[in-house]
């Protein structure tokens, strides 16, 4: 996986929440992760541990933070999510559809074959649902 770093599907959808509340710049509360993924708080703190060790999250005092390499997997995990929507929505595959099956893979697809599938496709700005393939 050319160095990547390999996240389970609950890793992917924490960073992908913690990712998201970047732009307030504000560390994030397990409880509110917790409520958020519809998990339970020790699930949540178990998930934060191996993130913790991955390098990708700094948790301290109930508070989550992602550090550098976890916003570059943020910003990794979202760019390979929105090529692969665009795969799938120029196939036929509604948005929606789409959006949920790139989430299923987007974690896990190595990003030299991102880069790839993206030429193939013209190096597209925008998902489908209007959103920045890769993100200011
Ligand atoms: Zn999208």
């Amino acid at each position: 996986m050319s160095g990547d770093h390999q996240f389970t599907r609950r890793e992917r959808d924490c960073i992908l929440l913690l990712g998201s509340e970047l732009r307030n710049g504000f560390p994030d509360r397990i409880s509110d992760i917790a409520r958020r993924m519809g998990i339970k708080a020790p699930t949540v703190i178990q998930i934060l541990k191996r993130l913790d060790v991955k390098g990708i999250t700094r948790s301290e005092k109930g508070m989550v933070i992602l550090t550098d390499s976890g916003r570059e997997a943020h910003r990794r995990i979202l760019e390979n999510h929105r090529i692969l929507e665009c795969i799938f929505y120029r196939n036929g595959i509604t948005a929606n559809e789409s959006c949920v099956v790139a989430g299923s893979i987007d974690y896990v697809i190595d990003g030299d074959i991102i880069g790839k599938l993206s030429q193939s496709l013209g190096m597209p700005e925008k998902c489908p649902h209007g959103r920045p393939v890769r993100e200011a």
